[in-house]
């Protein structure tokens, strides 16, 4: 274990082009519920008397509405989303060059909360609802905070959540996307995922190189498909193997100078 800990340190202190694919494991450490919250299975059916998918699927938002967004607001936005020190390891790669994309299922943007740049949100974000009329963006705040359905307040018509529910496609141009980025990738660092959930099932074939690295909180059937693997808290395993120094401190970029001296 400490040894493979030790391998994957010095790969990813070594390469400069790292893809990460991220999981819902990651969100899970903060708390959050997600979309589907599969762990509230049972909860769910008793309050609302239909199953989380059902809730969730385009065919009962269009029908029920209102319920829809009783669960999201009380389900999916259970509290604040706040990064952990596993989205900040992955933005110290980044502000050290070595990260050029993130692809993540999950739908609150703990990444760019973090500062991280060029996510890739496959299911959306639940800090885009748009009206369908004036294309106004509403955030999570928005919708948790709004009496019944929420509403834009110029049109007063009913946004639409950001995010993709069950029935719908992620977007094509999208999907091909990351196959190129996976494909070009030189080393492939899947967080909070096993091998055969969805996201990383879809993507990780299109990998070409033998830099395989799976993080995951257990092992799971199929795993073996990656070439290196460490199982456990997350939060733990992350910082170390990224080397992540929350002291440290990088130097601005160009632009960021720029537009601060325009001020
Ligand atoms: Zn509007």
């Amino acid at each position: 274990m400490e040894k493979i800990a030790e391998r994957i340190k010095e790969i990813i202190d070594k390469s400069r082009n790292i893809v990460v694919l991220s999981g819902l494991n990651t969100m899970r450490e903060t708390g959050l519920n997600g979309v589907r919250a599969e762990h509230l299975a049972y909860e769910t059916e008793e309050k609302y008397g239909y199953s989380n998918d059902e809730i969730v699927s385009s065919a009962f938002y269009a029908r029920r509405s209102d319920i829809f967004y009783d669960y999201i607001k009380n389900v999916t936005i259970n509290k604040e989303a706040v990064p952990t020190v596993v989205h900040k390891a992955v933005r110290q790669l980044q502000q050290k060059g070595k990260v050029p994309h993130i692809i993540t299922r999950t739908v609150y943007e703990l990444y760019q909360k973090a500062g991280c740049e060029h996510v890739l949100d496959m299911h959306g974000s639940i800090e885009k609802n748009i009206c369908p009329a004036c294309g106004k963006l509403f955030d999570m705040k928005y919708i948790k905070e709004s009496k019944g359905e929420p509403v834009c307040d110029k049109c007063r018509i009913p946004i639409r959540p950001g995010f993709i529910l069950l029935g719908e496609r992620v977007d094509n141009g999208k999907v091909s996307e990351v196959c190129d980025i996976v494909e070009s990738a030189d080393v492939l660092l899947v967080l909070g995922s096993a091998v055969r959930d969805p996201i990383c099932q879809h993507f990780e074939r299109y990998y070409k190189g033998n830099k395989f690295i799976l993080v995951n909180t257990e092992e799971k059937l199929g795993d073996t498909r990656a070439d290196y693997r460490l199982y456990g808290c997350l939060s733990e395993i992350v910082p170390y193997i990224t080397g992540y120094d929350p002291d440290a401190v990088f130097p601005e970029k160009a632009e960021e100078k720029m537009a601060q001296v325009k001020k």
